[in-house]
């Protein structure tokens, strides 16, 4: 469903190409969100990193990934921020993430669903869009097998 844009070796790449200092706390989170096929909000995010990061130095690399277009922010239900792994089509200050957010409502997990197609969107004369967000409350497939 996800498709995955880092493995372990991309990590450090990924970083650098970035022009960002490879740092304990910046490989944590990145290994961290590239095993789950879910988004992860920061306090979540947090608890797994355990001592390893305090909560300013993770905010900071959040507020970093999410400018340099490795993250991207999602709003779950209950209104509160999730980051996701970007696809490889984000830059800086550049975000390319219109897809689809399927937000679960028994495990309230949020996932990308990178691989859905858009529909065409025809905005009334005089509109601009800066940024299209598209969700779909449901059951997802963790939850739909128990
Ligand atoms: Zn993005
Ligand atoms: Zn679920
Ligand atoms: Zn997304």
């Amino acid at each position: 469903m996800t498709s995955r844009v880092l493995n372990d070796k991309d990590f450090a790449g990924l970083l650098q190409r970035n022009q960002l200092k490879v740092t304990a706390p910046r490989l944590g989170v990145l290994k961290i969100m590239a095993d789950r096929d879910s988004a992860i909000s920061q306090p979540v995010l947090e608890k797994l990193m355990g001592a390893e990061v305090d909560r300013v130095t993770l905010y900071r690399v959040l507020k970093t990934f999410e400018e340099k277009g490795i993250l991207h922010k999602v709003i779950d239900l209950n209104g509160t921020a999730h980051y996701a792994i970007c696809s490889s089509n984000c830059s800086e200050h550049n975000h390319q993430d219109e897809h689809f957010h399927f937000n679960c409502t028994q495990c309230k997990q949020v996932y990308c669903l990178n691989d859905m197609h858009l529909p065409a969107i025809h905005l009334p004369e005089g509109f601009e869009a800066a940024s299209v967000s598209l969700s779909i409350t449901g059951v997802c497939n963790h939850c739909s097998k128990e």
